[in-house]
């Protein structure tokens, strides 16, 4: 047997067609299931990238302690990465961020810095506590709003899987932004190699980063309740050039979408992939594609068995 860890089936996750929630549509959907990652989120690509890189780079040797800002599922996926290699693990979490990510954090051997949910320029702000953290113990920030292996990951790994099991050209490829990885990265491989593509933020509505996409300025921020993706800070790995047109979805559609998706796709998904989607389907239904648009389901329900949308949903 070839296999020598759970790190070597991190990826190849499949493309499947929404029968029931694309039906009657100009042109199919297609959802690349990145909840399916053993870590149950598209951020264990993004761990495992970081960590090879560091120790490609020796940053970092045995026994290190990683630290991270993460809205959780960076954390799961270096928790992975951290049992099988030999790190410890600090994770810096905004309050926002549900309990049961909290747990799963602790029950993977991570120690959790909760931070209240301050503005960028805030020192309390997630980020500016996990750097300072790293600064004043000597352990290694893995840095995923900063670090290029993060985007290097997508171009080399998600955006070919894409492409290859699509088996058409693509219409538009369709995301959130948390740290911009994702979009860039598969936005890039997919404009290198299909010139037609269209490649679209779906962003909640309440972040800044619509208006930021659209215009170069962020606009107003509110609150919302997705986790993990928009923000009033434009990450800066995000390439603003890559995205061709921007959907803003509302909280509730979201989660409506990430409901049916459970129940009408059987896909057991978070309330980000309920964003893309929605912004999947008004891309879709616009006519303006000539391929199946692609949408990419971030992450697994099961961080988020106790919030109201999932808990609270009504039987049919
Ligand atoms: N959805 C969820 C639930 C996430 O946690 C994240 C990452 N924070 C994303 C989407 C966005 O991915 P990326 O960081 O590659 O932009």
């Amino acid at each position: 047997m070839k296999t020598t860890s759970i790190l070597d089936h991190i990826g190849k996750t499949p493309l499947v067609p929404l029968r029931a929630l694309g039906r009657g549509l100009p042109v199919p959907i297609f959802a690349k299931c990145e909840h399916l990652n053993p870590g149950g989120s598209v951020k264990d690509r993004l761990a495992l990238a970081l960590v090879d890189d560091a120790e490609r780079r020796g940053l970092i040797g045995p026994g290190a302690t990683l630290v991270e800002a993460t809205a959780g599922n960076t954390g799961l996926g270096l928790a992975l990465v951290a049992a099988v290699r030999g790190y410890s693990l600090v994770c810096v979490m905004p309050e926002k961020m549900s309990t049961d990510k909290r747990v799963a954090l602790a029950a993977a051997g991570a120690k959790v810095v909760m931070t209240p949910n301050a503005a960028p320029d805030s020192p309390d702000f997630f980020q500016n506590v996990a750097r300072r953290l790293a600064d004043e113990h000597g352990w290694f920030l893995t840095d995923q709003f900063n670090n290029e292996a993060n985007v290097r990951v997508h171009e080399e790994t998600t955006g070919p899987e894409i492409a290859a099991q699509a088996g058409v050209p693509i219409g538009a490829f369709v995301a959130g932004v948390g740290t911009g990885g994702t979009l860039t990265g598969v936005g890039r491989f997919l404009k290198r190699s299909q010139p037609g593509v269209r490649v679209v933020l779906a962003d909640p509505l309440g972040s800044g980063l619509a208006e930021w996409a659209r215009s170069g300025v962020v606009g107003e921020s509110a609150q919302y309740a997705v986790e993990g993706i928009g923000t009033s800070k434009p990450p800066a790995i995000l390439d603003r050039s890559v995205i061709d047109a921007v959907e803003s979805v509302a909280d509730e559609e979201s989660f409506a979408i990430a409901r049916r998706l459970i129940r009408e796709e059987g896909l057991l998904v978070g309330g980000s992939a309920g964003t893309a989607v929605a912004a999947a389907l008004r891309v879709a239904a616009s006519g303006r594609c000539a391929g199946p648009v692609v949408a990419l389901l971030p992450d697994s329900w099961d961080r988020y068995l106790s919030r109201d949308w999932l808990a609270d949903s009504p039987t049919r």
